[in-house]
C-alpha cells in the first residue's frame, strides 16, 4: 500500500470514529480514542470497489465493533443480511445515504 493511500485509509477511519463517538453505531459498544484503532472497525457501507477513488469519505463509513462488522459484511459477501444491517439502514444511523457518500467520494 503507497504511503499516500495509508494516509487516505487512516484519515477515514479517524473521520468516522471521530464522528461516531468511538463507539459501535449499531449495538453501541463504547471504545476510546486511544482504543479505536483495536476496538472497531471502519466499515464502507457500500463496496470500495463500487465506489469514486475507494469511497474513503465519511459519508460512506460507519464505526462497527468487530461482530457488528461482520454482519455488515455479509452485504458485500453476498449472503442474507441481518436485520439491521443493510445499507440503506447503516446510513440512516449516520445521517447520509449512498447518493451523498459518492457525491462527496466524487468530489474527493
Ligand atoms: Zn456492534
Amino acid at each position: 500500500m503507497s504511503r499516500t493511500k495509508q494516509d487516505v485509509r487512516r484519515r477515514f477511519r479517524s473521520a468516522v470514529f471521530s464522528r461516531d463517538g468511538y463507539s459501535c453505531r449499531v449495538c453501541g459498544f463504547a471504545s476510546t480514542p486511544d482504543r479505536a484503532e483495536a476496538d472497531l472497525d471502519a466499515h464502507h457501507i457500500t463496496d470500495r470497489h463500487e465506489m469514486p477513488s475507494g469511497g474513503y469519505v465519511a459519508e460512506n463509513g460507519i464505526a462497527l465493533c468487530a461482530a457488528c462488522h461482520l454482519n455488515a459484511e455479509a452485504h458485500h459477501r453476498g449472503e442474507p443480511v441481518p436485520p439491521g444491517f443493510a445499507p440503506a439502514e447503516l446510513y440512516a444511523l449516520i445521517g447520509s445515504s449512498e447518493r451523498a457518500a459518492r457525491e462527496a467520494a466524487g468530489a474527493g
